[in-house]
């Protein structure tokens, strides 16, 4: 075995795992364009099971692995791409019927979360109608009633989930691992004990501003909803997880600076101005809403070829301005790559650094530099709003940050000891980390209800690590690349991403490319300076 046998070995698997991303990606993008499609939904699970049957192969795992412990001695970019091919094969080594099953399972875990209607108010009520009351309503006794049942679908969750997560752990054990949680970490190149260890200087960290801003919102909450008891209670929120900041009266809102607003132009004139073209992009993109289409927001790269598809569902206010700038961050990672890296090192480093990228530029429709620039805003409004806008900013990133660390923590107990008393645990954590009071003798899987546990698991951390990340850039950017304040309307901005970050894509783990492109590790210090 030689360098070169490896390196045809991965070309070989390269022009096969190609076409089966594409063809994916391709069927994921046509049903979520459809919607509800018995057709197309055959199609996409076909696809991934196509996909996954590539690193399902066993005796190819075998021979991956002799060739790991020969110890072989690799060129740097080979080396590489054998590492990102033998973590693709190690959480797919199992019997393919438990593979099969495991797609089922999540499958229809899936659908559930898709096709469930709450009982409420004697009728049915969709996730959406359900939020609408919780942002709306002022009677707390209806606030209460709908708060209750965006858990209903939890409760049928549970059951499903925890089998499945008994499956992921058994076959993560005989892999090795402790449990599915710690492999998926492993696999991920996150050090768990570092992350884990981060999280609690997080959390000492935000404490005071957290229970500050906190007890400013629940009065004014509590005022609002004519509420006198002194607990907090969940159905205070306008979101089920208290994961989003409520707009309570006590800051200003940005939508109506986007009302009449062209957000398609706003966005291409945003990167325009840092230097990066997204005609091409906004071409591939569906942008707007239709029957049937997902209504959530996306970015896919197909080919890592500039085949990249932003869907998203645009709205004339400040959520869907912010959200058009996040996904088109995702989209000049990767349509930016390096065209002379093979297909798997033409992608971002890791999920974590193409969430930084989305959330550096998803921040802008907040910055007053941003509202005169490229809203067009006179300067004095712009500061004018952008003083209440920042502290928006501010409060949704504590109460993000706390409500992460919530879920984050609760869901490695979940695959650490899944038998152990999750319905309180839930709610323990909750009080802790987010301070709001546990429902009065609550003994229900409240926690099932939230989506990602079940259909993006162990993924949260990268949220984060994400946001930790963007402020680390932003912080390089003002200090380094422009040597000011600014960030819009400087193409040294788009320079550096494209030559620092965009362009080495996968070939340096996610750590080593930020030091190389910041000079330090990923340092949560220039977060807790923005936002703490
Ligand atoms: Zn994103």
């Amino acid at each position: 075995m030689s360098n070169s046998d490896v390196r045809s070995y991965i070309e070989r698997h390269e022009a096969l795992i190609a076409p089966l991303h594409k063809d994916y990606n391709e069927k994921f993008w046509k049903l979520s364009l459809a919607g509800n499609n018995e057709e197309f939904e055959k199609a996409l699970i076909e696809a991934k099971q196509k996909y996954l049957d590539v690193y399902n192969n066993r005796d190819e795992f075998q021979q991956l692995r002799q060739w790991k412990a020969a110890g072989l001695q690799l060129d740097e970019l080979t080396a590489r791409e054998f590492k990102l091919i033998f973590d693709g094969f190690v959480p797919n080594q199992m019997d393919p019927e438990v593979l099969r099953d495991i797609v089922r399972r999540e499958t229809q875990i899936e659908n559930l979360f898709n096709t469930f209607r709450a009982n409420f108010d004697g009728g049915k009520a969709s996730d959406n109608q359900l939020r609408e009351i919780l942002r709306t309503e002022t009677n707390i006794a209806r606030r209460r009633a709908a708060w209750e049942a965006t858990k209903q679908v939890g409760h049928q969750v549970a059951p499903h989930l925890l089998e499945l997560i008994s499956i992921r752990n058994k076959e993560a054990r005989e892999l090795g691992y402790p449990d599915y949680y710690s492999m998926m970490f492993e696999l991920q190149e996150l050090d768990e004990k570092w992350v884990f260890s981060l999280f609690d200087r997080l959390e000492q960290l935000s404490e005071p501003a957290f229970t500050a801003l906190k007890s400013e919102l629940d009065s004014t909450l509590k005022e609002k909803f004519s509420v006198t008891e002194s607990e907090n209670y969940p159905w205070l929120y306008s979101d089920p997880f208290f994961q989003e900041f409520p707009q309570a009266g006590s800051t200003e809102s940005l939508d109506d600076v986007f009302k009449d607003a062209d957000i398609e132009r706003l966005t291409r004139a945003h990167y325009e101005s840092i230097g990066l073209n997204i005609d091409d992009l906004i071409r591939q993109a569906d942008l707007y809403e239709r029957d049937g289409k997902s209504q959530h927001a996306f970015c896919m790269d197909c080919d890592h070829r500039g085949d990249v598809r932003v869907l998203c569902n645009i709205r004339k206010n400040e959520r869907w301005m912010s959200t058009m700038l996040h996904e088109f961050g995702h989209a000049v990672y990767d349509k930016y790559n390096d065209g002379s890296l093979p297909f798997l090192l033409r992608a971002p480093a890791h999920t974590l650094t193409t969430e930084a990228i989305a959330m550096l530029n998803g921040r802008m429709s907040k910055n007053p530099e941003w509202l005169t620039k490229i809203a067009g805003l006179p300067e004095s409004e712009a500061l004018r709003l952008s003083a209440s806008a920042l502290k928006t900013l501010r409060s949704e990133m504590l109460i993000f940050l706390r409500w992460a660390i919530t879920l984050v923590r609760f869901e490695r107990e979940l695959y650490r000891d899944s038998g152990q008393n999750l319905n309180r645990l839930w709610w323990e954590y909750v009080e802790r980390f987010q301070k709001v009071t546990p429902p009065p003798n609550r003994d229900q899987a409240d926690w099932a209800s939230k989506n990602h546990l079940a259909t993006s698991p162990v993924y949260y951390q990268n949220y984060v690590l994400g946001e930790l990340m963007a402020s680390q850039l932003l912080h390089y950017i003002h200090q380094q690349v422009v040597k000011s304040e600014s960030y819009v309307g400087q193409e040294a901005v788009g320079r550096f991403l494209v030559e620092k970050i965009f362009k080495p894509g996968a070939r340096y783990d996610w750590n080593t490319m930020l030091k190389r492109a910041t000079g330090e590790d990923l340092n949560p210090a220039h977060f807790i300076a923005q936002f703490v």
